[in-house]
């Protein structure tokens, strides 16, 4: 371990999908999944990664595990750039990052018992020393992530979604990862489960000292868990900023927008719903200039030719947006 660099730091990701067409195979098109993406994460950090669907986030925490190749960029974990690594090389290091999927029935292999899920990744990477090393790891992990201990002599079929997500949990905790990456871990749960969820990752953040890249669509979700966010459009991250910046004084117009859709806690207190037209652009062929500015109720003329470049507007608190710029007196939207 590395205290004086972040665990993990991103920098340029890009990931373009080739489109292959016409007779020869040819590229003909390409997906600009994610274009120029940066940010770290420190030990014991949660970092939010949140934005409409289709907006690259889910293909930021993939390239980060290695499931493909960057087209761009650089991935360092505790110092070490693992985007090069090879395979050797690289399996040290999986071991310390790991991933919770939205969907754990389908990650969970239903032939196996709670009991083998748990071992494998503990025998695949040497983590237990024999037989009892390894019934009293796989009780650990149970124990860890609430479940009963006779927990583990039952098939996932058996649990409820939240509880499978909390084996999905133990599984990724089994290798002793310092940095877990929840892809929509809680999206396809009711409300109760997954506070129940949120609270448990918290909690074993205090405990081990975890860093979370939390993945998720929905800005009220990451709210009570994350130090900060990072807000993604059409493959770029608009917005960075702590929690409590992002919250109380978003800058950029797309944020103000998720943020408005938001439901407040008090009754009588009033949000402005920011209804945005028009659908998502197509990452083949995203718009010019700023991508946000097909849909954005504060377009001007310098929007639609020069992309904004994500700028600190205060100490930590980073946006894209050429408003920034422009003294708030004069900023009006075109309709509201
Ligand atoms: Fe809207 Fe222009 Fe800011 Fe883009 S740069 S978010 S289009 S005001």
């Amino acid at each position: 371990m590395n205290a004086d660099v972040a665990l993990l730091e991103v920098n340029g990701l890009k990931k373009h999908f080739p489109i292959h067409g016409g007779l020869f195979g040819r590229e003909t098109a390409r997906v600009y999944a994610v274009d120029g993406v940066s940010f770290s994460i420190q030990r014991g950090e949660t970092l939010s990664l949140v934005g409409e669907s289709g907006c690259g986030k889910s293909t930021v925490g993939r390239a980060i595990l290695r499931l493909f190749k960057l087209t761009e960029g650089e991935v360092y974990l505790d110092g070490e750039r693992i985007d090069i690594m090879r395979a050797g090389q690289l399996r040290g290091m999986r071991k310390r990052m790991q991933v919770v999927f939205q969907d754990p029935f389908s990650s969970l292999n239903p032939r196996m018992k709670v009991r083998d899920i748990l071992a494998e990744p503990l025998i695949n990477f040497g983590m237990a020393s024999g037989r009892g090393d390894l019934t009293a790891k796989v009780e650990a992990l149970i124990d860890k992530v609430r479940l009963p201990r006779d927990a583990i002599n039952r098939f996932p079929h058996e649990f409820s979604g939240g509880q499978r997500q909390r084996i999905g949990i133990a599984r990724a905790l089994a290798p002793g990862a310092d940095l877990i990456i929840c892809d929509e871990a809680v999206s396809a749960l009711d409300v109760s489960v997954k506070a129940q969820i949120i609270n448990l990752l918290a909690d074993l953040q205090d405990e081990l000292g975890l860093a979370l890249l939390f993945i998720s669509h929905d800005l009220a979700t990451v709210e009570h868990l994350t130090h900060r966010v990072a807000v993604m459009y059409l493959g770029k991250i608009v917005e960075l900023a702590d929690r409590r910046g992002l919250f109380a004084q978003p800058h950029h117009p797309y944020t103000r927008a998720l943020l408005s859709a938001v439901p407040v806690p008090d009754p009588a207190a009033k949000r402005q719903r920011i209804i945005l037209t028009g659908d998502v652009p197509s990452p083949i062929n995203p718009p010019s200039g700023c991508r946000f500015h097909t849909r954005c109720p504060y377009v001007f003329a310098r929007c639609r030719v020069e992309e904004p470049v994500l700028r600190t507007i205060t100490d930590g608190h980073l946006s894209a947006c050429h408003l920034d710029q422009v003294p708030d007196a004069q900023v009006l939207p075109l309709a509201s």
